[in-house]
């Protein structure tokens, strides 16, 4: 499924996208990876979901990556005795363990590690920072806190709590049961929720066991504040403005995922901007303009990825908000604009030979009139730091290893195309010819650039760069031993 534009868009699956038919639609709209939401859906629907896309991938033919989202440590309060209870500014309201239904004057908080690290002071956010709580007072089981912001407060609302890192483990035991069921369906990546340091990366990527790469959402002011060493040990991030604009001031949230997206650009690693990015679509056939000028402004700025929540899982127009970014992302990169935007923010650190050889590929094709640049890349890396140059001319990425051609899905401009084993430069100059012509990226009169690794088979071993004509007689004549 050829693109005409390099960043790629993320599509949230939910009720509103459960069968072949819409899952199919959205692919054709321009859906390149799908979200699987583990805070929501029984395993039963999950799996359901995951075999839907592997059948839309087999018969569109191009590969499509799947990323589950597990719902991490996630804090509500209890339930209350009325169902929900309304909060005056001013009050006094206590939060501790006790399982009675609760009432305006208290609620059960049941995280006991929560109580341990509260401290007088501490903000407490309630039901997406609608509801701000101030600790007075508190105990090893209960804080008495000020209603600093009322409002109504119900049966299992979520609570935040920005200022303090909280000594809760990474990974609930709902997360280890999602994470081992995913991993055994077959997920390409898994996405965890509240990081707040390097270890919690760490864990999930031991029990993944290398079934799935692993990407840290953003949505913590710890882990904005520990970013370096997070992106160091992750595949790739998500900046997961829902909760950042909870847990930090909104006016906070634009500044970070500039940052962020150039950190990750520089790294190598895949970056999403996520949540609420066509947010009125969920009800709407058209987006307001400042949600198209967030879109624009994401890809201007060079992420990776955009993403769907609601707009696609649960709104009216999947579809439609599938095709709204679709058409932002052409119009944006045909913008010279664009251009000069990404070619000045080329920061990398280049300290290897494929480094080298990948940003000679690229100014070939800045140069030359070269139709596409193919890299082999059988571990993905080689990919990455070509997608990280972001060229002018589109990306084919080859590889015999189709868990690498689905998690490249989300890299900027990658066109994955999976190849029989490679095994002499000769033959993957003609295999790379072959894969130019039949994604409809170059015709017999035009030339490619190759990049690959001698010997073959050896990750980062790329020390190769070739440019090669695509017409089989000129080919043959100027095959090099
Ligand atoms: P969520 O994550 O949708 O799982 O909450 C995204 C965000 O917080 O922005
Ligand atoms: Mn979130």
């Amino acid at each position: 499924m050829r693109r005409h534009r390099n960043v790629k868009i993320v599509a949230t699956l939910g009720p509103a996208s459960s069968d072949y038919e819409m899952i199919r639609a959205l692919v054709e709209a321009g859906a390149d990876v799908f979200r699987l939401n583990m805070s929501h859906g029984e395993h039963s629907e999950i799996a359901e979901r995951h075999a839907i896309i592997r059948k839309v991938e087999k018969d569109v033919g191009s590969p499509i990556a799947i990323l589950a989202d597990l719902q991490g440590p996630k804090l509500r309060v209890g339930a209350f005795a009325n169902g929900e209870e309304e909060l005056e500014i001013g009050a006094s309201f206590r939060l501790d363990l006790s399982d009675e239904p609760g009432d305006a004057r208290r609620v059960q908080l049941p995280h006991k590690e929560i109580f341990d690290a509260l401290e007088p002071g501490a903000t407490l956010l309630v039901n997406d920072g609608k509801i701000r709580l101030k600790v007075k007072d508190c105990g090893r089981d209960f804080a008495d806190c000020e209603v600093v912001v009322g409002g109504t407060i119900s049966n299992r609302k979520g609570v935040n709590v920005p200022d303090v890192v909280l000594p809760l483990a990474a990974l609930s035991e709902k997360d280890r049961k999602d994470l081992e069921f995913v991993c055994d369906l077959g997920v390409d990546w898994l996405a965890l929720s509240f990081v707040q340091r390097p270890a919690d990366v760490d864990e999930a990527r031991k029990l993944a066991k290398g079934r799935a790469a692993v990407l840290s959402k953003i949505e913590k002011p710890a882990a904005v504040k520990a970013f370096d060493d997070i992106l160091a040990v992750s595949d790739g991030i998500m900046v997961a403005r829902g909760d950042l604009g909870v847990e930090l001031p909104v006016q906070n949230v634009p500044p970070i995922q500039k940052q962020l997206v150039r950190k990750c650009r520089a790294a190598a690693k895949p970056v999403i901007v996520a949540t609420q990015m066509l947010e009125s679509m969920i009800e709407s056939p058209m987006p307001t303009r400042a949600e198209v000028s967030d879109v624009a402004t994401a890809i201007y700025e060079g992420a990776d990825a955009i993403m769907l929540s609601a707009e696609s899982a649960a709104g009216q127009y999947p579809v439609e908000a599938v095709t709204t970014m679709n058409n932002v992302a052409c119009e944006v990169e045909a913008d010279p604009t664009y251009r000069d935007i990404i070619e000045s923010s080329r920061r990398a650190e280049r300290n290897s030979v494929a480094d080298g050889i990948v940003a000679a590929a690229r100014e070939i094709a800045e140069t030359t009139q070269v139709k596409a640049i193919c890299c082999f890349s059988q571990s993905g890396t080689t990919a990455l730091l070509v997608s990280r140059e972001r060229p002018r001319v589109p990306i084919i990425a080859l590889t015999s290893v189709e868990a690498t051609a689905r998690r490249l899905c989300l890299s900027w401009g990658t066109n994955c195309v999976i190849t029989g084993n490679v095994d002499r430069f000769k033959s993957a100059v003609i295999a790379a010819v072959h894969a130019a012509k039949d994604e409809g990226l170059a015709t017999e009169s035009d030339m490619i650039v190759v990049t690959a690794g001698v010997p073959f088979n050896t990750p980062g071993s790329t020390n190769i760069v070739r440019v090669a004509p695509c017409s089989e007689k000129l080919l043959y004549a100027s095959q090099a031993d």
